[in-house]
């Protein structure tokens, strides 16, 4: 019996928002502004009405906030899938696996 080569996948897009955050982050340094980092949390403070910014803090609260790091590879990786917020949780491309954003972890915040 002969295997089937594996087929060859690309590698799954950014969302829209976190490669919009990333060339905006580009562009700041290119710029010679300095990254200003702002937690889930302080989001939500800027943003209280966004849908998306509250499942963000959320996570990030239930993950344990910054108290160990790689807060982003927790929420990725839950395993919660009874969860009623598990399928539109952030950090889902840095689930267990992945690398892509690993150097983005180091400071535990998102930019605002
Ligand atoms: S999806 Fe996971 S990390 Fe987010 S609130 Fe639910 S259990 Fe917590």
């Amino acid at each position: 019996m002969q295997q089937q080569p594996e087929p060859q996948t690309a590698p799954k897009p950014l969302p829209k928002g976190l490669q919009a955050a990333r060339e905006a982050r580009a562009a700041r340094a290119a710029a010679g502004l300095p990254t200003v980092r702002t937690t889930p949390l302080e989001k939500l403070a800027a943003h209280p009405t966004s849908l998306r910014a509250s499942i963000n803090a959320k996570c990030y609260q239930c993950e344990g906030e910054d108290a160990d790091p790689k807060v982003r590879h927790r929420i990725g990786s839950c395993l919660v899938t009874s969860c009623g917020l598990w399928a539109v949780r952030p950090y889902q491309h840095m689930s267990m696996g992945s690398d892509d954003g690993d150097q983005e972890d180091q400071g535990e915040a998102d930019e605002e």
